[in-house]
């Protein structure tokens, strides 16, 4: 793909379907491509499908016009899916896909299998959103647009900070912010601020935290019944294996938290460990320095397993 115009000719209609628990890179991207048709290409029809998103991505233009359900028997000329890397992250909505006349895909895991018709896939690009902005010509990326862009950017590079970023990364923001956004709220509206209750599960994450092989790993488990005491869902958990990976000395740090039906693996690496390969062998995927599974065993249980996997690789 060379960029997204092209890709618009012959098409009336277009679905944009990102990952389940949709963070702030599928948010971003989603609603760039959703806003860039919305605005250029008036005569196409354009819906975005994604769960519930947080609330702090809610500034963004075109966020209440995502679809949540699924009841829509439409079918679209153009299925686009983003930042996702398999089929099973869509949720409901892969209905749409499977139904739609043509498919493409634009992502950066490592572990995505490159699913659909037309697959604009580079792993070392530090977001889906960077991906997006080099689909669109510069002159049409609206203030709009930008927003969208900067806060996907922010998010999947820990505000610049992660090796992913590369100069481009941080040209491409600077062209953003000649666009006129608000960089300086919306990195500490989207990315730095908790509420009073998410800090006081970081806290309690943090102090109850553990740590293994010789302190390789660190290991913080979020308990159903804290989560609900003190009314936070998995949404509100963004940020805390960051703040367990940079514990001093470690390698890896495994953020868990319980589900009904398990738990929810969140795996981040200093370096030495590949947490991609071991969140592919629970099921799960992502990339070399940041990964995550959904797993049907109790915390404990994933633990040991972790714990072996990243000793296996030490
Ligand atoms: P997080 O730990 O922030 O939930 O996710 C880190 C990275 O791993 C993200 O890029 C995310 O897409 C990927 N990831 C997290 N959980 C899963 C999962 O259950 N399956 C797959 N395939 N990827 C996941
Ligand atoms: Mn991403």
């Amino acid at each position: 793909m060379n960029n997204l115009a092209s890709n618009l000719k012959q098409v009336s209609s277009v679905a944009v379907l990102g990952h389940i628990r949709p963070d702030g890179d599928c948010v971003g991207s989603c609603l760039a491509t959703w806003n860039y048709i919305r605005t250029w290409f008036p005569e196409i029809r354009v819906d975005v499908y994604l769960e519930p998103i947080p609330n702090i991505f809610k500034f963004l233009k075109g966020s209440d016009q995502i679809r949540h359900g699924c009841d829509s028997e439409e079918v679209y000329d153009l299925c686009i899916v983003q930042d996702c890397s398999s089929l099973d992250r869509l949720g409901e909505a892969v209905k749409y896909f499977h139904s739609a006349k043509k498919t493409a895909c634009i992502d950066h895991h490592v572990s995505n299998g490159s699913f659909a018709d037309e697959n604009h896939v580079f792993p070392e690009v530090s977001s889906t959103s960077e991906l997006i902005f080099g689909l669109l010509e510069e002159e049409r990326i609206t203030k709009e647009i930008a927003e969208c862009i900067y806060v996907g950017m922010v998010h999947d590079t820990g505000v610049f900070q992660y090796n992913s970023t590369t100069a481009r990364t941080m040209n491409i923001a600077g062209k953003l912010m000649e666009k006129g956004i608000d960089f300086t709220k919306i990195v500490d509206d989207t990315f730095y601020t908790k509420t009073y209750n998410q800090n006081r599960i970081l806290g309690k994450v943090l102090l109850e935290s553990r740590l293994f092989l010789e302190g390789a790993l660190i290991a913080g488990i979020a308990r159903l019944e804290d989560m609900r005491a003190l009314e936070v869902l998995p949404k509100h958990l963004d940020g805390i294996v960051n703040q367990l990976r940079v514990t001093k000395d470690v390698e890896v740090a495994a953020f868990l938290y319980e589900t009904e039906n398990g738990c929810k693996l969140s795996l981040r690496s200093n370096g030495k460990v590949n947490v991609a390969d071991i969140a592919v062998s629970f099921g799960g995927g992502g990339h070399v320095m940041a990964a995550g599974a959904d797993m049907k065993e109790e915390p404990e249980e994933v633990l040991r397993q972790v714990c072996d996997k990243v000793k296996a690789q030490l």
